[in-house]
Formats: C-alpha cells, sequence, structure tokens
C-alpha cells in the first residue's frame, strides 16, 4: 500500500476513510465536552466511531477493521469477547445485574485473587483503578498515622486529586532532574493537596527524599513499570525503593492497575521479586468489567478496617456481581492455565525485537520499549529507559508515527503504549510488527516532505 507522503495526505487520508466517524464527531461535539467521555479517547484528525470489537480486532462505523492493540488500555487480557468470559456473564444476566447484598461470587473471586497477588491476604474491592489507588493512598494514611503521600515523575495513578501531579510532564515545567517541580494534571486541584504530596524522581536522589520527609511520609506510590507500562524499571531500583522505604516506616504502595494480573500472574511482584506492602490493582482483573482492588495483608487491612476509627469500605457497585462473574471466571481461567503468561510475553518479545533490529539495520531512529505483552515505540536510538529522555524525541514524527499506523490498520491510541494479547494470531502479531516498521519508515519520510 503506498503512503500518504506528509502529514496534509495522511490526515486527508484518514478523513476519507471514515466519513461516518467524522459526522458522528460533529454531533457529539454538542452533548459532550469536547466531543468525549474520556479525554484519552481524542486523535487526530478524530476518533473513529466503533461499531464493534471480536478477538483482536475492532470494527469502526465506517467498516474499517484495526488490529486492536489498544486492547481498552489493558482493561482486555485476552481480547475481546472471550467465550468463557461471555457465558460468564450471561449466566449473571439471568440473576440480575446487581444485588446490593453480599453474594457467593464475592468469595470465589477474593479467594483466587488473594492466592495469586503476592501482597494480599485481604482485597478491598472497587469500581476503578482511580478508586483503587484513592483507598490505597488512605490506607496508607490509616495505617500509619502520617499525611504526606510520595509520587513519582511520569507515575500514573488515575484521575483524583491525589494522584493527578506531574503525570505528564513538559520541558518548561518539570524542574531539575533531582529535585522534580509538583505540577498539577488538572485545573480544580486545591492547592493545599500540594503541602500533602512528594514528588520523586528515578534516581538515588529518590531514597535521599524519602529519608528526609520519613516522619511525615505514610506512603510511596509507584508503577513498577513506569508510564502506564511503557519503561520497565531496574530491579534493583525496586529493590532498594523497598529497603528504604521499611527502613523508614513509610508504606509501599504498587500500581499494578497495568502490571497486575499482565506481567505475570503475581504482576510485576513476581516479574521482579519485590512485594510492596499493599498494592492496587483494576483493569485486567474485571475480564472487561468496571473495576478496582486494593490487595494487602491482614496486619495492615485488618487494622485500617477493624480497629476504631477504621476506612470506609464502601460502594453502591463494589463487588458486584456482573464483575466479578467475568472477573471470577478470568482468574480461574489463568489459574489453570501455567503456560499462559510465557506465551503472552513471548508475543510481545517478538514484538520489540524484530523493531528494534529493524530500526538498527534500517539506521532509523526507533526505539520499542515495555516488557512482557506492552510496547511502546519512540522515535529515537536506543536507550530510552526513562520519561524525561522520550522528552528528546522528534515530537512531530511520533505525531505522525500513531497516525500511520492507523493508517496502516493497527489501532494504537494516541496517548498510550500498545498491547498484545492471546487472542492476536501469529498472522497479526506479523502484521503488528510489519506496520510498526512501515509506519517508522513513513513518518522519517514524512518529515523530509513537510
Ligand atoms: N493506575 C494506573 C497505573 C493506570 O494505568 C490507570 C489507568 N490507565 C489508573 C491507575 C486509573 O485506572 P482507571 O482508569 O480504571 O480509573
Amino acid at each position: 500500500m503506498s503512503q500518504p507522503k506528509n502529514r496534509t495526505e495522511l490526515l486527508q487520508a484518514l478523513e476519507a476513510m471514515t466519513p461516518r466517524s467524522g459526522e458522528r464527531w460533529q454531533q457529539a461535539q454538542s452533548v459532550l465536552p469536547g466531543g468525549l467521555s474520556s479525554g484519552a479517547r481524542i486523535f487526530e484528525p478524530y476518533p473513529f466511531y466503533t461499531q464493534r470489537a471480536d478477538g483482536g480486532y475492532i470494527w469502526d462505523i465506517d467498516g474499517n477493521r484495526y488490529i486492536d492493540c489498544c486492547m481498552s488500555y489493558g482493561a482486555l487480557l485476552l481480547g475481546h469477547r472471550a467465550p468463557f468470559i461471555i457465558e460468564a456473564l450471561q449466566g449473571q444476566l439471568e440473576r440480575s445485574t446487581i444485588y446490593g447484598t453480599p453474594h457467593e461470587l464475592e468469595i470465589a473471586f477474593a479467594e483466587k485473587f488473594v492466592q495469586c497477588a503476592p501482597c494480599a491476604d485481604k482485597v478491598l474491592l472497587c469500581n476503578s483503578g482511580t478508586e483503587a489507588t484513592m483507598q490505597g493512598i488512605r490506607v496508607a494514611r490509616a495505617f500509619t498515622g502520617k499525611d504526606k503521600i510520595a509520587k513519582f515523575e511520569c507515575g500514573f495513578h488515575g484521575w483524583h486529586d491525589y494522584a493527578m501531579w506531574s503525570s505528564t510532564i513538559t520541558p518548561e515545567l518539570m524542574g531539575p532532574e533531582d529535585r522534580p517541580e509538583l505540577v498539577p494534571d488538572s485545573a480544580g486541584i486545591p492547592n493545599a493537596v500540594r503541602e500533602t504530596m512528594l514528588l520523586l524522581p528515578f534516581n538515588e536522589h529518590a531514597f535521599e527524599l524519602i529519608r528526609e520527609n520519613a516522619d511525615e511520609l505514610a506512603g510511596v506510590i509507584i508503577e513498577p513499570v513506569i508510564g502506564e507500562g511503557t519503561h520497565p524499571l531496574e530491579k534493583t531500583f525496586l529493590e532498594e525503593l523497598r529497603q528504604v522505604t521499611k527502613a523508614n516506616d513509610v508504606m509501599l504502595i504498587f500500581d499494578e492497575v497495568i502490571t497486575g494480573f499482565r506481567l505475570a500472574l503475581g504482576g510485576a511482584q513476581e516479574h521482579y521479586g519485590v512485594i510492596p506492602d499493599i498494592a492496587t490493582y483494576g483493569k485486567t482483573i474485571g475480564g472487561g468489567m468496571p473495576v478496582g482492588a486494593v490487595g494487602g495483608p491482614n496486619e495492615i487491612i485488618d487494622k485500617v478496617t477493624q480497629s476504631e476509627p477504621h476506612i470506609s469500605v464502601a460502594g453502591t457497585y463494589s463487588g458486584n456481581p456482573m464483575t466479578l462473574a467475568a472477573g471470577n471466571a478470568m482468574l480461574g481461567y489463568l489459574i489453570e492455565n501455567p503456560g499462559f503468561y510465557e506465551e503472552l510475553n513471548t508475543k510481545g518479545d517478538q514484538i520489540r525485537t524484530e523493531f528494534n533490529a529493524f530500526a538498527q539495520e534500517k539506521d532509523l531512529p526507533g526505539t520499542m520499549a515495555g516488557v512482557g505483552s506492552m510496547f511502546q515505540t519512540h522515535i529515537q536510538p536506543p536507550p530510552v529507559t526513562r520519561p524525561r529522555q522520550a522528552l528528546d524525541q522528534d515530537q512531530e514524527a511520533l505525531r505522525d508515527f500513531q497516525l500511520y499506523l492507523r493508517f496502516n490498520g493497527v489501532f494504537i491510541p494516541r496517548v498510550h503504549l500498545g498491547i498484545v494479547s492471546p487472542a492476536h494470531s501469529q498472522k497479526d502479531v506479523d502484521a503488528i510488527i510489519e506496520v510498526h516498521q512501515r509506519s517508522l519508515e513513513a513518518c522519517i519520510a514524512a518529515q523530509k516532505n513537510a
């Protein structure tokens, strides 16, 4: 397929592919803010409107089929419509969508969850990763009796007031590397929250800051693979973080909303062999339904939920039977299929290895980072191991790269990493690699034709 020569042609080609989506996009402007229900779903020239999705594919209302490497931002570990999950949901539909009373699926799900999550004897259930990190932070404050929470630059932990600080960075505002500047990611966050936050860099200065603030610091929250699954951290860094937090009575919280049950059955904890005090979960564990969870040991969870004053464990939809029907079926499947992760992660390894070899062989500025089923392309030479390094890439070429992927039939959202799933056949994996290679060449050529 011949490639559009520059961005103008590329945008025209995408518009020509998606006229009905273009009409819906106009219509949506009058009733949804910016036309969207989640800001992350914006892309150029406008988002496509989805008709349906199945396995590893997603179709738009104009009839275009894309290989889906978004996988609903990581919510789908197995791809769309895994038959046994559909069956579990259909079975639950026959018994009602929600009860507002305890039910047996809560126990079945929780037993499987604590069997797999290394840090957990008990699990608190909620409805999204955002709720999970909010609750995890509250657990840390209640347990330690301290107020401050430290997060790392570029760590994303959802969209509540304690999470939306410096999760994206700009060279103008980010401050020095060793002492990064705390910058709110949203309007409407009270400035008073700033006093309860500490921003950490991804180097040894983080450990100094933790020690300096230990008297006030309740917890440190970290994505073990930073930037929603983009940059894997070194095991030694996480080991030292574990050691420093423990020595200073600061709770270590792993945000495993992306990595939990994705990187391994025991998530990043199993992958790195580092066990935090508590961990937050979401996405994967709901089998495609809205979910969040905080897992922790008895001595922490019992203390904060049973002794006075205790934290509130609540929520109309928490532990709802539709979510837990899907989640319970999924965890059961993962437990019964021990070869699952090796097979899945091999696909990710193949995508990264072949893309990186291609970029090197053709002497093109391309690096694919990530780990397991998660991959992220940077339009720059290796190594790219930290979010600040990724700021150096050619942002215009990156923008075009993402458009070329979609033009060539692979869907990865503008602001997110790519994800491969067991629903992608070997033929799909080969196509993902080939489209990434072709799009890299095309976006570099487009810069010359701009
Ligand atoms: N933590 C991490 C690491 C995430 O990637 C996300 C979402 N991308 C969240 C928390 C928030 O999860 P949710 O969108 O379910 O609220």
